[in-house]
């Protein structure tokens, strides 16, 4: 079986936008997206001793490869990063077709996601890119087994659990409560260095330029700005008694 799993290197720390592109800084320190450790902890635990195949892939800047790099200190297999000057300010429809077009050349079995990004927070990447590859697709699994041709999968929902099964190749996004991703060992991340780290262009993928970045994109961020100031609220300056204060104001309210 072959498993490839998305992972998203996202920028670490406080994060900026910047009012020039309106886009996300993405210029400083940048960390594997917490949520895809799931995923990536997910595939190696399918994988276990057997002979399954786990490719890492990404869509980023050259240092996207720090990290690929990461998962494959955990104990994924190969990485293959999607990086092309061409692709950057890519939306959720030309990143989906980049990430279609790349697993579409790995033909994997299995597709994990992670359940989110931590920067854009969209949760939505996994359908668009299952959808492309005409795919089924479940969300927040919390268990995930593969017994044959069929993932079976439970899935988390705000009133209890989903009981899933689904035909193989087939995508499944997990949730951040499905496992504890390991930390990677030293001896893993001296062997993260030798494992086979693929870069591929537009141009490898066969995909135009114009279908990537902003210009394969279909969304323009018109303009930011803060969140308008609550007409009702009231700040309680700490002197010694703002405990009190706030006791004070909630009682007022009848909310204690
Ligand atoms: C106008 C505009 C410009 C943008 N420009 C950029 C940009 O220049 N660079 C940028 O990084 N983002 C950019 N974004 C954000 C980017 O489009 C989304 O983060 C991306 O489409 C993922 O969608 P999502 O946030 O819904 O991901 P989610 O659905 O929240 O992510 C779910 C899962 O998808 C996987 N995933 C997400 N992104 C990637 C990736 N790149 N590679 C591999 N796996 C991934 C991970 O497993 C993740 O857990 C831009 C967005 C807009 C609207």
């Amino acid at each position: 079986m072959k498993i490839a799993v998305c992972v998203k290197h996202v920028p670490e720390g406080t994060s900026r936008i910047d009012p020039g592109t309106k886009r996300l800084d993405r210029a400083g320190e940048g960390a594997l997206n917490h949520f895809d450790a799931n995923a990536v902890e997910e595939a190696l635990r399918l994988k276990g001793d057997s002979d399954t195949e786990v490719v890492a892939v990404s869509l980023g800047p050259q240092k996207a490869l720090d990290s690929l790099r990461k998962a494959l200190a955990m104990g994924a297999d190969r990485a293959v990063l999607v990086s092309d000057d061409a692709a950057a300010g890519s939306d959720l429809v030309a990143t989906s077709r980049l990430l279609a077009a790349a697993l579409a050349k790995e033909e994997p079995d299995l597709v994990l996601f992670g359940q989110q990004a931590s920067d854009a927070d969209g949760a939505v990447l996994w359908a668009a890119v299952a959808e492309r590859l005409g795919r089924p697709v479940v969300s927040q699994a919390m268990e995930l087994s593969v017994d044959g041709g069929t993932v079976h999968v439970k899935r988390q929902t705000e009133h209890g659990y989903d009981t899933i099964e689904a035909p193989l190749p087939a995508v499944v996004a997990v949730s951040d409560a499905i496992n504890e991703p390991r930390y990677p060992s030293l001896k893993g991340i001296m062997g993260a260095k030798k494992k086979p780290q693929d870069v591929l262009s537009l141009a490898d993928l066969g995909v135009d330029a114009g279908d990537a970045g902003e210009a394969g994109s279909r969304t323009t961020v018109l303009a930011l700005g803060d969140p308008p100031a609550r007409a009702d609220s009231q700040k309680i300056e700490d002197d010694g008694n703002a405990a009190q204060a706030i006791v004070d104001f909630l009682a007022e309210k009848r909310l204690i």
